[in-house]
């Protein structure tokens, strides 16, 4: 093990200074030596789960994950961290794979990440069987199961890849996917080994869900982008076809948007998510093959255009909002002619697959069954948060006081049945006087000096694009907006930045000062303020044993 223990590693490597929900318990089971499975929902900090285990065992860890973009993204990050780790996966060229693993039989890398096909090639178990795993993540675990809509065949090899070592490593899995099917999959599949299971429950307490009945969508949705001026969103659409339509109607407005569907050229489509990911465009206009592995923390808001085909899908669409744990919103535009674009989808959209009839017509059933719930939750006149975990198999309060059936309503008559038959949101979107109020209620200047905020952001963004990384993975918004509101200009001041450890501090440290401190000189910060965002700077973190 290396000398650190978990918060000097949290905080050395990520700059975090204490661990959220769930994380601490499956860090101490991974280092007790427990297999382990965690089911976080998205944004919750699965990442750090292993990759704080990966730093204090003496061998190299090795991640199992299904998405080249995502372990692009993810090993940029941790070398941004001072963290030596790489990816194996079929993006690298024969030369610069062979390149890699040589590094790797060199113990050059901590972390590797590898995509579950590769596991049993020659050259993969050759290096593998004599490599020192100490431990085996296996990222969005879900995929093992036949059950779960992103079913990949290559996860099932993952069992017999552990078997061919010839010692069984820790093995850890986490998803963010809740049915009880699934999580039974999981364990089965993998053979994890008496694993000790951690739910954190699927409540994100950041997000706040609408529905909207619009009869006019275009109009809803400008409405709604306008309330989110200048900050992240994405916007799914059902079909290609919408894609482009709402794209263009953006564009022509002179929005800064991107668009994403699977009609496009690979590279095209690379470039659309880069420009997204690096904040140089704010919206991105999608269908739902945009989203999987990327990692935008500050998606401030997501909109379905369209009512997607289930539950599973909204959550985990919506869900890409405000992974940074910031306040966020998920809207969704509902008009009845989505439910017969979905059933239509579902009906046809089989053809191709291997099943014979008697699946087939279960498999349709249960998709039919799903649409139906999803119907039901677009026509509830409840709490919408409440709809959803109790469709998860979680409970919930009745009142959660942020969707848009809580907004405005005092908990008393939320917690009533409602006689009146027609849904909160009925007509069109115009009349929806809850809509504005949950949005212009925000808080949305919870930082100070958005001026300087402004300028760290497009010095970080000058930096990302020199490094070709995501913006993120310099510094998230998070942090710039701590830095701008406790103007840090030491080096010890700038450790005290959420997000902010020893490498990054090294890194880009002093450019971020720089222009802080040229702020403050420009703006005269008064010696009293200064001082007291010194106080909130120096004071002690929270105790830790
Ligand atoms: P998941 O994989 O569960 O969706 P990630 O691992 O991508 O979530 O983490 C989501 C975000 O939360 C990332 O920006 C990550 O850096 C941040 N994060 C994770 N753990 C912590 C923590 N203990 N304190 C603060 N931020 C954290
Ligand atoms: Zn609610």
């Amino acid at each position: 093990m290396n000398g650190q223990n978990k918060y000097e590693v949290l905080q050395t490597y990520f700059g975090y200074s204490s661990f959220r929900d769930g994380q601490e318990e499956l860090i101490d089971s991974i280092l007790e030596g427990n297999d382990v499975f965690g089911i976080m929902p998205t944004g919750a900090g699965k990442s750090i789960c292993y990759q704080v285990p990966a730093l204090m065992f003496d061998g190299i860890t090795l991640v199992i994950s299904p998405l080249i973009s995502l372990m692009k993204d993810q090993v940029a990050a941790l070398n941004q961290a001072g963290i030596y780790a790489a990816y194996l996966n079929s993006s690298l060229t024969q030369g610069q794979y062979f390149k890699a693993l040589d590094y790797a039989r060199k113990g050059k890398y901590k972390i590797i990440y590898v995509a579950p096909e590769r596991l049993l090639t020659e050259s993969f178990l050759e290096f593998a069987i004599h490599a020192n795993f100490s431990f085996v993540s296996v990222d969005e675990a879900h995929c093992v199961s036949q059950w779960g809509q992103d079913f990949r065949p290559g996860y099932l090899k993952i069992e017999e890849f552990l078997r061919r070592l010839p010692k069984r490593p820790i093995v850890g899995a986490f998803t963010a996917t809740a049915t009880r099917e699934v999580q039974q999959d999981v364990v089965r599949l993998l053979q994890l080994s008496n694993p000790k299971v951690i739910t954190t429950g699927f409540d994100r307490k950041n997000l706040s869900f609408f529905v909207l009945h619009a009869k006019d969508k275009k109009t809803a949705l400008m409405r709604i982008l306008r309330t989110h001026y200048g900050e992240s969103g994405i916007i799914y659409c059902i079909t290609r076809k919408l894609v482009e339509e709402v794209y263009e109607m953006l564009a022509e407005r002179g929005l800064e948007v991107s668009r994403y569907h699977a009609g496009m050229m690979d590279d095209e489509r690379r470039r659309s998510q880069e420009e997204f990911t690096s904040d140089r465009t704010q919206l991105m206009v999608a269908t739902n093959a945009f989203g999987m592995g990327i990692d935008k923390p500050d998606v401030r808001f997501v909109i379905h255009y369209n009512m997607p085909k289930n539950m599973e899908s909204y959550y985990q669409e919506a869900g890409r909002a405000g992974r940074d744990g910031e306040k966020a919103e998920c809207y969704l535009l509902y008009s009845s002619q989505d439910v017969h674009i979905n059933q239509f989808f579902i009906e046809n959209s089989r053809d191709n697959e291997e099943l014979d009839e008697e699946t087939l017509a279960s498999v349709i059933e249960k998709d039919r069954e799903r649409l139906k719930k999803m119907v039901f939750y677009c026509h509830t006149k409840f709490c919408y948060r409440k709809y959803m975990l109790n469709y998860f198999g979680e409970k919930a309060e009745q009142y959660c006081g942020s969707c848009g059936n809580c907004i405005g309503k005092p908990q008393a008559e939320n917690m009533q049945t409602r006689q009146r038959n027609q849904p909160i949101y009925n007509a069109d979107v115009t009349d929806s006087g809850r809509l504005l109020v949950a949005v212009g209620s925000k808080k949305k200047a919870t930082f100070n000096n958005p001026e300087l905020y402004e300028q760290l952001r497009l010095l970080r963004n000058r930096f990302a694009k020199e490094l070709q990384v995501p913006a993120y993975v310099v510094f998230t918004d998070k942090s710039l907006k701590e830095m701008s509101t406790y103007l840090p200009v030491s080096r010890a001041e700038l450790l005290e930045i959420q997000g902010v450890g020893q490498a990054k501090c090294d890194k880009f440290g002093q450019a971020f000062m720089d222009v802080i401190s040229r702020f403050k000189e420009e703006h005269d910060v008064s010696p009293t303020k200064v001082q007291a965002k010194a106080r909130v700077l120096s004071q002690p973190k929270k105790t830790r044993t």
